[in-house]
């Protein structure tokens, strides 16, 4: 349920292996309204089969920060994608490998036999109640964790980012740019961001990210045309569009299955929170979900055990990249890291000095031992006995 990246993934694949499959989306459309800025990878809407027109790469990378700025030039590996395109593009080949959506079906409680979670209740279009049982049920609610919640699994989430962001006509902001801003004037616990999406067009936002404060980033938002290195950038421009949303920026959760259940996506806390991306991971991660949902189907064993294959899957592939991307964003968070810590011109210039070669595989979160090593070598200090326990110490 919920026809976000994680759910729509999720459905293609177990309808793609021969499981009969509903989505129920809340809205009364798939993709809209966009809750998220669509930044990703080239690398990963290739290998995840994205069309080339759905999203747009972006070449040069600028980071500023309050009195410094670095540069490079990154050809093919960045990318801002279109959010409602793609997501419709998930729903279409969802329908085309067999499954169903019911859009402005609001899922509401959880069917229970026994221990086992049996389906769902929703109020349908109508408003009329309505019970769906199903032999796996799966949590892809996003943020509101809705199922997990009521089958007893995680918490609410208290500590989330909180992202605002316009969609500007801009005609003097150059194509195939990104601006990533940080500093505590423009972005308090977090960082800003333009991006272009297209020519004449750009994104533009603030969110909070290390999140134990209690920063409202739309406060901040119309703040960012008054950067002297960004006023021409957006001179003439006007918003077309407004996003907001929230993003989990807590552990990925310890099971993700149950007796007749799976959880993906944000609902179980599968975003990086290292820079508050989210989308190609629940994208890999709804199609193991999916997967797996239809093998125990066809094998007429739905219960912890078989469905725990799921979690086994997730962990191998990215429990090592989330869960240090969420030590990193607690100790960014924390007195000695982010803005109590080194102070933003330090990082921006570390930034410089490592390298983008070096530095993009850790934004990525591929926290392989390998570019780890790489890493370390040219900032021995980041990686000092003490900062990796200080990191370890704040997991959870
Ligand atoms: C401000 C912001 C900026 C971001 N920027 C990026 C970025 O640049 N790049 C990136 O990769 N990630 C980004 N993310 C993260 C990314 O958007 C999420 O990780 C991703 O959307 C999660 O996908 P999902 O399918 O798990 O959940 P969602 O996309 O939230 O989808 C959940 C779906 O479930 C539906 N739903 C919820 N409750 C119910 C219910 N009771 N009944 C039926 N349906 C329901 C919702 O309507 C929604 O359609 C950003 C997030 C935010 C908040």
């Amino acid at each position: 349920m919920g026809a976000g990246p994680a759910g729509l993934s999720a459905a293609r694949a177990a309808a793609a292996a021969g499981a009969s499959t509903l989505v129920l989306e809340k809205q009364n459309e798939v993709g809209y309204p966009v809750h998220t800025s669509g930044g990703s990878w080239v690398s990963d809407m290739r290998a995840l089969d994205v069309p080339e027109h759905l999203y747009h790469p972006v070449d040069d990378v600028t980071l500023l920060g309050p009195a410094s700025q670095v540069s490079w030039r990154l050809p093919d590996t960045v990318c801002m994608i279109d959010v409602r395109g793609l997501y419709q593009h998930l729903a279409e080949k969802a329908v085309a490998a067999g499954a169903q959506l019911r859009v402005r079906h609001s899922v509401t409680d959880v069917l229970r036999d026994g221990t086992r979670i049996a389906g769902v209740t929703a109020n349908d279009h109508r408003g009329t109640r309505i019970e769906l049982r199903a032999a796996v049920t799966v949590d892809a609610s996003g943020f509101s964790r809705r199922i997990g919640l009521k089958a007893g699994i995680g918490e609410p989430f208290r500590r989330y980012g909180f992202g605002a962001e316009y969609e500007l006509v801009a005609p003097n902001f150059p194509d195939r740019t990104i601006y990533v801003v940080v500093g505590s004037e423009v972005a308090p616990d977090g960082y800003a961001w333009l991006a272009s999406v297209a020519p004449g067009r750009v994104r533009v936002g603030v969110g909070t990210i290390h999140s134990d404060g209690n920063v409202d980033p739309r406060l901040y938002l119309d703040r960012l045309s008054e950067i002297p290195q960004l006023r021409d950038l957006l001179a003439a421009s006007s918003p077309v569009e407004l996003h907001t949303g929230l993003i989990p920026a807590e552990a990925p959760l310890e099971r993700m299955s149950a007796d007749g259940l799976l959880i993906v996506g944000d609902a179980a806390g599968q975003a990086s929170t290292l820079i508050g991306e989210g989308i190609r991971f629940c994208m890999y991660s709804g199609d193991m979900a999916g997967s797996v949902a239809a093998d125990a189907v066809k094998a007429g064993n739905v219960n912890a055990a078989e469905l725990g294959r799921y979690d086994k899957m997730w962990r191998r592939r990215f429990g090592r990249s989330i869960e240090w991307a969420y030590r990193i964003n607690r100790y960014m968070a924390s007195e000695s890291g982010g803005q109590g810590g080194a102070g933003w011109d330090d990082y921006v210039s570390t930034m410089g000095e490592i390298g983008i070669e070096r530095a993009v595989p850790l934004i990525r979160g591929d926290f392989t031992a390998s570019n780890l090593a790489a890493f370390a070598a040219t900032k021995p200090w980041l990686f000092g006995r003490r900062g990796v326990k200080a990191l370890w110490q704040l997991k959870r």
